[in-house]
């Protein structure tokens, strides 16, 4: 695997050592790495020519600055994990490298409604700092198709929008949430967590689950008091737990029998803030 730090030297290497009809896929994270990144790596490398991974840890996506400070940080492992999947290329930036003219880049970008609910209402302006950063790698790596997880669902449906505003020609591969064996959806955040904190988080798929499994036999409220709950029973405090359209990302209060839904959740243990979703039908 190549470890790559700059902007530039990717972008030459990228056009010069690559022939290309060549596909690439690309992989952003945050590092921190676990099966569920290893899985979107699995899923480039048996699609694609090439395979490029990026971490960085974008400091514009955290409106709480306390949180970005405990992020996690693991590289050495990291690396070792990429090296093991056959990772062809590591993307190493720098801030400066991702935000060459300072961090306040002024652009906008037009996300509509998708800002103001769920993730984007909870936290105020990361959706903003999630493209900036995705926006620059984008440009700097020009994969022909990005490796996204489930397990973000909102920042899927930001990044495919971010996709159509720039009319860039990329296509999106969403992958499923790769669990624990007690169900808790794979997270750089779990580090955080003790060890009883990661058997009361997996209250978090429990609850998802009796919403998927019950659906058609209860109302969408009856299941979110029983998700709610749960989640209080096992010391959460929640910010949401909502069953949406998976189109629109709106509340679903009586199912019209044929729109898909999606149960979406963030709740804090142990003062970490946890996120989870689940296809519900
Ligand atoms: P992050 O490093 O948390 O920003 O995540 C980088 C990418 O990995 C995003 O596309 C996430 O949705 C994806 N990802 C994170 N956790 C999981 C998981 N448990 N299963 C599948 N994909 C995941």
């Amino acid at each position: 695997m190549v470890i790559i730090k700059k902007a530039g030297q990717l972008n030459r290497y990228l056009n010069n050592a690559v022939n290309k009809p060549l596909k690439k896929g690309f992989v952003p994270t945050m590092g921190a790495l676990h099966q569920g990144h290893i899985s979107l790596i699995e899923a480039s490398k048996s699609e694609m020519h090439l395979t490029v991974c990026s971490i960085f840890v974008n400091p514009t996506q955290f409106n709480d600055f306390s949180d970005f400070e405990k992020y996690p940080v693991t590289i050495e492992t990291d690396i070792e994990q990429l090296e093991k999947a056959g990772c062809d290329i590591l993307f190493l930036p720098s801030v400066t490298e991702i935000y060459p003219n300072g961090i306040d880049t002024g652009i906008f970008y037009q996300l509509g409604e998708l800002e103001n609910v769920f993730e984007g209402k909870y936290r105020p302006g990361h959706f903003q700092g999630v493209c900036r950063a995705v926006d620059r790698l984008i440009q700097i790596v020009s994969p022909d198709t990005l490796y996204l997880g489930q397990k973000d669902y909102q920042q899927y449906m930001v990044l495919s929008k971010l996709i159509d505003l720039k009319n860039y020609e990329i296509n999106i591969r969403i992958c499923p949430t790769v669990r624990e064996k007690n169900g808790l959806a794979m997270s750089s955040r779990n580090l955080r967590l003790s060890e009883q904190g990661k058997e009361k988080a997996a209250a978090i798929f429990h609850a998802l689950e009796y919403c998927r499994k019950n659906f058609k036999k209860e109302i969408p409220k009856k299941l979110k008091n029983h998700a709610l709950q749960l989640l209080l029973e096992n010391g959460f405090t929640i910010d949401y737990f909502e069953l949406t359209d998976a189109h629109t990302l709106e509340p679903v209060l009586i199912w019209d029998g044929k729109q898909p839904v999606i149960a979406l959740v963030a709740a804090f243990l142990e003062d970490t803030r946890l996120i989870d979703n689940m296809k519900i039908c």
